[in-house]
């Protein structure tokens, strides 16, 4: 039997454990029930929140090897397979994640400063 990540939904703790294809639970160690997660690498869960935006997009009819792949494995490996087969560029790290927005009390000083510093000249 492979070895999956499972996250519990009463402590939280992420564990290995051994379970069936078909198991998408097991027991932590505080009693409580936890899910299956497929953690594939830093970073990727087949779990992942955007993942169901990219699984939805994907054409479940195709006959493309890249595809099927994907759709039978969504795989970190699978998903860089997908998008080279459909000419999607992964997202580099860091990539998408917006900076955060700036303080108003700092936005409103850098708009005083520039009122003051045009009023003067
Ligand atoms: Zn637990």
């Amino acid at each position: 039997m492979p070895l999956y990540d499972f996250e519990c939904r009463v402590c939280g703790r992420v564990f290995e454990a051994m379970a069936g294809m078909e198991e998408g639970n097991a027991v932590c160690a505080c009693g409580g029930t936890a899910k299956r997660l497929v953690s594939v690498g830093c970073g990727y869960r087949a779990d992942a929140s955007w993942l169901p935006s990219v699984t939805a997009v994907v054409e479940k009819d195709s006959p493309k090897p890249h595809v099927r792949a994907f759709l039978a494995d969504p795989s970190r490996a699978n998903y860089r397979r997908w998008m080279a087969g459909e000419g999607l560029r992964p997202q580099e790290s860091g990539e998408g994640r917006r900076a955060p927005a700036p303080r108003p009390e700092i936005v409103r000083e850098v708009l005083d400063r520039f009122a003051a510093r045009r009023a003067a000249s």
